[in-house]
């Protein structure tokens, strides 16, 4: 009988720990896989030219959600989209890491409301500290805690930018040595204010630097492009705008919704960017992306139209399609004003990852853009707008 219960302790023990294994550790992995996928595809075919001129450009990127995902950024993963060493292999020098903090239950484009919140369970499984499980503020800040872990760790090769000095001097190390990788904080949505103004003030010393407004819903700045009421501003988001403006932070409007856009642009003459978006006039999908007439105000007061790697922002998600929307947004709106935004482990479904961006270098050369014009778009014409409009000198 003792004998008995030893061995039904030991299974009852192997059974915790196989469960405890799946649940914290293959389950998180499985999901992120399973949400942010490149599909497969046969290695693409890039010249020399295009190589040259790829490893030797400064690459730029508005959105990457990296850090919503259990994985480690530091280390190389056979899943995902990014992470440092694949960075370093896609020649990228800035990355904006947004942050992801309330994911509504049944996500869609068409109306969703704040309710039935998914990041709860998702924080458990993912062992985020217990602070983030009904804290949306707090999920904000443990995420801007993990970069910096990423940044003490990174033996100088990851930097965070938080000012237009960090960048001057972490571009200037860079041009001797190309690993280094510079970071740019971000929310995708403005929900971790919860209400409160003076939650800006403690994102903003969390690092924080550009402001997304809405995700897909509603929040109390105002409406979102796929949220129910498709409202503009509320009376906070309108304070809410100035502080950002005031604090010399960016503003990030992809995926509000038209209303809102229209009340922001009447509110600052201060320019914006949409970081992460397709363009209707050559990809019909006005569920996710703005109307160009938005796009043309946004880019004609010195914005930025960041293009994304997904089938409703390029209607044809590989390297050629997402060149070919690179150059449309460039001929429509001026070159200065696009720029790449990938949504990089945004929960898309991509034909690339972040290494693998030498083939659309390659695909802009073949479809006629200057060397010039695909070094903007590539990157410097991001870069050139945070040494402009990050705080500081
Ligand atoms: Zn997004």
């Amino acid at each position: 009988m003792k004998k008995f219960l030893k061995i039904l302790g030991w299974l009852l023990a192997f059974a915790l720990v196989s469960t405890g294994v799946y649940v914290f550790k293959i389950l998180p992995t499985k999901v992120d896989a399973g949400m942010n996928v490149v599909l497969d595809h046969k290695p693409y075919q890039i010249s020399e030219k295009a190589l040259k001129l790829h490893a030797n450009m400064r690459v730029a990127d508005l959105h990457a959600d990296t850090l919503l995902w259990k994985r480690n950024p530091a280390k190389r993963h056979n899943h995902g989209q990014t992470d440092l060493p694949r960075f370093q292999a896609g020649s990228v020098a800035v990355q904006v890491f947004s942050t992801v903090t309330y994911v509504p239950g049944n996500m869609n484009t068409d109306a969703n409301k704040m309710e039935n919140d998914q990041m709860p369970l998702l924080a458990k499984v993912q062992l985020w500290p217990m602070r983030t499980w009904n804290s949306i503020y707090e999920r904000a800040v443990f995420q801007s805690e993990r970069l910096h872990k990423v940044e003490r760790q990174s033996d100088g090769h990851f930097i965070i930018a938080r000012s237009k000095s960090d960048l001057r001097a972490a571009l200037n190390r860079r041009a001797s040595n190309k690993d280094i990788l510079v970071g740019v904080l971000a929310t995708e949505g403005a929900h971790p204010l919860e209400g409160d103004i003076t939650n800006l003030d403690k994102l903003y010393d969390a690092g924080f630097r550009m402001i997304g407004l809405q995700h897909f819903f509603d929040n109390k700045l105002g409406g979102s492009l796929h949220g129910v009421s498709k409202s503009g501003l509320t009376p906070f988001g309108k304070e809410v705008i100035a502080k950002i403006v005031d604090k010399g932070m960016m503003i990030d409007i992809a995926h509000s919704s038209i209303k809102t856009v229209e009340d922001v642009l009447a509110l600052t003459d201060a320019p914006m960017v949409v970081s992460h978006t397709g363009i209707l006039s050559l990809c019909n999908h006005p569920k996710r992306n703005i109307p160009d007439n938005l796009m043309q105000q946004i880019a004609d007061r010195g914005g930025l139209i960041g293009v994304g790697f997904w089938e409703t922002a390029v209607c044809d998600a590989t390297p050629d399609g997402i060149a070919k929307m690179l150059i449309h947004g460039a001929n429509k709106f001026g070159v200065e004003h696009i720029a790449l935004g990938s949504d990089f482990d945004g929960s898309v479904t991509t034909k690339l990852d972040t290494s693998e961006l030498a083939a659309i270098t390659d695909a802009l050369l073949r479809q006629g853009m200057s060397e010039g014009d695909i070094r903007k778009v590539m990157g410097e014409n991001q870069i050139a707008y945070f040494l402009q409009h990050l705080p500081g000198e």
